[in-house]
């Protein structure tokens, strides 16, 4: 045990030392355009409560409501006693939003990933999938233990060439995210859909960041770029712009029949409390009586770009909220984000290997419920600490 520990303690000073060690922060607060840590109050700008729902008035009912009801948990995975009323009125909800047949919804977006794909796909299988992909859904290529083919960046070239090299397998699956969690930047889904078509290959798109983001009433890049019906699995997660817990996949019926049969994530892992279902529904709820709040992330979002350029600082190639300030160097992120913090603004630094290494960032995300006060404020402390670091 001694030995265990030490080693551990020895893999993490090698962390600290390339900058790449990790620390909790306790948040004290409701996750909102401000937070408290330490007893002191800190502008959010690294969440993904894009909309702000997670403290949303009707959401919090809800979930009050339905923990009055329901109680705290499901007390049993779904096939066995856990499928309460508020989950199966969740995925109704869900497949009606997404334009589909069905819906099924699973303990988190990681959870769905590896279960989707580990169900979907076997050792005769080919799985195409893009290099800056969610860890989740990398994982969930592993688990597979299908062929994975993994393309360039956003690279149809490439992936058209590997669709090419992996003609043989019995079933040939392109996965991508539609927004690219780090990077902000949107998948070629149209060119995508138009390779599946030719090659006869599936199309599982993960709409983590697209959801209530991206689209008509934000209902993701597939729906805004008429694609609903091309794209085989829908997967979204009810814990970013929903502000809730939780993931779905939609799709045909059969896909979910299909799912709930095999993908053992879902099988073997209780159902997501009713409250926090009865939450995401609410959630969904004001998303669609409220399609106002996507047009106000998006003003934020440009308001917020124009102050971080005007402090010379360099963003992404980015078309979405997800802002991300490049700095290159791990140990340069985290002295921005420590000067950040030391003024008042809570935003994270990004290292590898959530990125690539050399490609370290400040990803940096407003709400739809910030103020332009707030906004400025923050703005103020980007320009600051931009200067004392000597970046512009
Ligand atoms: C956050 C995220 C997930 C994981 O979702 P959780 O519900 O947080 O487990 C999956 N895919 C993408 C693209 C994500 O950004």
């Amino acid at each position: 045990m001694a030995m265990l520990d030490s080693a551990l303690e020895t893999a993490l000073h090698d962390l600290e030392h390339r900058s790449l060690r990790r620390v909790l922060r306790v948040v004290e607060s409701a996750q909102d355009t401000t937070v408290v840590i330490g007893g002191r109050r800190f502008l959010m700008l690294s969440s993904n409560n894009y909309l702000g729902l997670a403290t949303h008035p009707a959401v919090r009912e809800a979930a009050v409501r339905a923990l009055d009801i329901y109680g705290a948990g499901a007390g049993a995975s779904r096939l066995v006693a856990g499928n309460l009323e508020p989950l199966a009125r969740l995925e109704r909800h869900i497949a009606d939003f997404k334009g589909v047949e069905a819906a099924l919804v699973f303990g988190s977006g990681y959870l769905a990933n590896i279960g989707v794909l580990s169900a979907i796909a076997g050792p005769d299988d080919a799985l195409l999938s893009d290099e800056l992909n969610h860890a989740s859904l990398i994982d969930g290529c592993r688990l597979s233990r299908a062929r994975v083919a993994v393309y360039r960046h956003c690279d149809t070239g490439h992936l058209r060439t590997l669709l090419d090299e992996t003609r043989g397998a019995r079933r040939q699956l392109i996965v991508t995210d539609s927004v690219f969690s780090m990077d902000g930047d949107l998948a070629p889904l149209a060119e995508i859909v138009e390779l599946a078509r030719h090659y006869g290959a599936a199309v599982i798109v993960d709409e983590a960041h697209g959801v209530g983001v991206i689209g008509p009433g934000g209902a993701g890049l597939a729906a805004a770029l008429g694609l609903t019906r091309e794209i085989d699995i829908h997967i979204g997660t009810l814990s970013k712009a929903l502000g809730a817990y939780g993931a779905y996949v939609a799709g045909s019926s059969n896909l979910i029949d299909y799912l709930v049969n095999q993908a053992r994530s879902f099988i073997y892992s209780t159902g997501l409390p009713p409250a926090i279902a009865a939450a995401a529904d609410a959630a969904l709820g004001v998303l669609e009586s409220a399609p106002s709040l996507v047009e106000r992330l998006h003003d934020n979002a440009r308001y917020l770009r124009a102050g971080l350029e005007r402090c010379g600082l360099r963003i992404g190639a980015t078309a979405t909220p997800i802002l991300p300030v490049m700095t290159g160097e791990s140990a340069a992120a985290l002295r921005f984000a420590h000067g950040l913090f030391s003024r008042g603004v809570y935003v994270t630094a990004i290292r590898p290997p959530t990125v690539p290494p050399g490609a370290a960032r400040l990803r940096v995300t407003p709400t739809a419920a910030h103020s332009r006060r707030e906004l400025d404020e923050a703005l103020a402390g980007f320009g600051a600490v931009a200067r004392e670091l000597a970046l512009v």
